[in-house]
């Protein structure tokens, strides 16, 4: 098999893997590789914001994943779309840039990861930015990734959601990246003259001018190389053929919060009796490995409007023709933008100490689409919007677990939805919140009729089960190799080593140690960039 020797090897250019390849490889002298399972990003969909409705179902950029019949849901299987392009799933996602609350932080460090607190990360999330709206005790300026403010430049019904909020009797928030996370508002989003900016664009890209990184795209690693306890290496497979990237320092594995799990349980390393069945041979028995997944689970209320709508711009092929040529020419309209426009983190219940769902709305509605479609593009032949909510921080855990030793098989996604009371009554509590907004004059007097779930679905038992029909994951899978003191509690510890096994570590949306309320991609990147900091200061760089 053909070697190949380099002081760092990551597995993944993600989110997280394009952040750790330009830190380890800026001295100019470490050698870094970087393996992506995907290829390039270089096409119009991925880079135009609103082309995310395309790039959901597309198979040469995305794992598609579907996750195991879930009693949950019904019984249904949920489609888990996963980015296999570099950037990952932050080429295809939908551009929202939240960091979390911060008690989050200070959960994590609370379980007795060192160095994990609001007030360490906070520096490290300001470092990565090069926030729009300029600099302040809490945004970043002068950072590789660009977010872009994009208050002044939303559909109205924005602005009308924000105020319906008001009148529910929800603070306005002028930043959720700001002192407090808590009201409603309208999202950053991470662009940049209109294009997404994607940590393969903002990290990656600018790093391989360097000649010390080396970065392999369609090239999958199937298993970790391990010499007894010390990570030496990874071998991939690359048009066919094998090679093994060998590691003088260390391996770290940032293929995101399926994939990283997966290729840990195939190189030995995960929970010995599950190993086991398969046959393979146990290195490590590290029993979180795989377990603990946390998601958000999200529905959308739909509505049928009074006035204009995305829709109208949209749908025909005028507007079409329009809205390409405002976004080609000027970086600007609606194709710039995310599909989340308006949004917050609110309070479904009295009494509660802090906020436990987060909201989004969408200028735009899709509800005559065929299901296994995403036609942002081809919405509703008439005017509409969507209002969604996700519960911050579900008390269930999942498990993503391999079913065979063969790399190239997709992990068993068990998210075990609603799978709490609690869990269930924060999902009613925040459905009857969205109809609460939904009712307030800056929303009723230009709404016709809500169409899904529709007046009819009152009672709770009925709205119940109508999440239970219609919710779904909102994509921020995480905690799958989560952080922890000791090998029972994680499977790495606070400085992201995996337990028990030398020169390895996590570094993705898996190490989380519990999901932060909020979207995923800044705080993955802000893992990223903590661990490259670890790593360097561990060897004395
Ligand atoms: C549809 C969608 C919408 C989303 N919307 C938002 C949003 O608006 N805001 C937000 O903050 N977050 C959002 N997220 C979540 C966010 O994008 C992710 O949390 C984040 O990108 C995860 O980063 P990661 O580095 O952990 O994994 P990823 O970015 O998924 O990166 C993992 C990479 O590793 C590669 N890989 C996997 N296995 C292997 C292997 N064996 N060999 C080689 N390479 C491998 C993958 O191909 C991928 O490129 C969304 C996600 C999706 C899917």
């Amino acid at each position: 098999m053909e070697k190949q020797a380099f002081d760092y090897v990551i597995v993944g250019a993600g989110s997280a893997g394009c952040v750790l390849a330009e830190a380890l490889s800026r001295d100019g002298k470490s050698t870094v590789a970087i393996i992506e399972a995907g290829g390039s990003d270089k096409r119009f969909f991925v880079q135009m914001p609103l082309g995310y409705g395309k790039t959901f179902y597309d198979k040469s950029i995305n794992w598609n994943y579907d996750a195991e019949p879930d009693p949950g849901l019904n019984g249904q299987r949920d489609y888990w779309p996963r980015g296999k392009i570099l950037g990952g799933s932050g080429s295809l996602n939908a551009l929202v840039w939240i960091r979390g609350d911060h008690r989050d932080y200070d959960g994590w460090a609370a379980e007795g990861n060192a160095g994990w607190t609001w007030k360490d990360v906070l520096p490290v999330f300001k470092a990565l930015e090069d926030n729009e709206a300029g600099a302040d005790e809490w945004r970043g300026e002068g950072g590789p990734m660009h977010v872009t403010d994009v208050r002044r430049r939303l559909h109205p019904l924005a602005d009308r959601f924000v105020k319906a909020g008001m009148e529910a009797g929800f603070a306005h928030n002028p930043d959720f990246n700001g002192a407090s996370q808590e009201g409603v508002g309208v999202y950053q989003i991470n662009t940049r003259n209109g294009w997404r900016m994607s940590a393969a664009k903002a990290f990656l890209k600018p790093a391989l001018k360097r000649p010390n990184l080396r970065l392999y795209t369609h090239a999958q690693a199937t298993r970790i190389l391990l010499n007894g306890r010390r990570a030496t290496g990874v071998e991939i497979e690359r048009r066919g053929r094998r090679m093994a990237l060998m590691a003088g320092r260390e391996v770290i594995l940032a293929a995101g919060a399926l994939n990283s799990p997966q290729l840990l349980q195939l190189s030995g390393i995960g929970p010995a009796a599950h190993l086991k069945s398969l046959g393979i041979d146990v290195v490590v028995n590290s029993p979180a490995v795989g377990h603990h997944m946390q998601d958000h689970l999200g529905i959308n209320y739909v509505y049928r409007a009074s006035v204009p709508t995305l829709n109208d711009m949209l749908r025909p092929w005028w507007g079409k023709l329009r809205a390409g040529m405002e976004f080609l020419l000027a970086g600007q309209g609606p194709l710039s933008l995310s599909l989340n426009q308006g949004g917050g983190f609110v309070r479904s219940r009295r009494g509660l100490e802090r906020p436990d769902m987060q909201l989004y709305m969408q200028a735009i509605s899709t509800f005559t689409a065929q299901k296994g479609t995403r036609p942002l593009l081809e919405p509703d032949p008439f005017p509409g919007y969507a209002i969604g909510m996700s519960s911050c921080r579900p008390e269930t855990r999942g498990t993503c677990l391999i079913v065979s030793a063969d790399p190239l098989a997709a992990p068993a996604i068990h998210a075990n939805a609603h799978g709490t009371e609690n869990d269930v009554q924060t999902m009613l509590a925040g459905v009857k919140v969205i109809r609460r907004i939904a009712a307030q004059p800056s929303l009723a007097s230009i709404t016709v009729e809500e169409l899904a779930p529709g007046a009819d679905v009152a009672a709770d038992e009925a709205l119940i089960e109508d999440f239970r029909n219609r919710s779904g994951t909102v994509y921020h899978p995480c905690g799958t190799a989560r952080m922890g003191v000791d090998i029972k509690a994680g499977a790495v510890d606070a400085r992201l080593k995996v337990h028990g096994v030398d020169g390895l570590r996590v570094a993705d949306a898996s190490v989380f140690p519990f999901v932060i309320s909020g979207n995923t991609n800044a705080p993955v990147m802000m893992v990223a960039s903590k661990a490259a900091s670890m790593i360097l200061r561990d060897r004395g760089g």
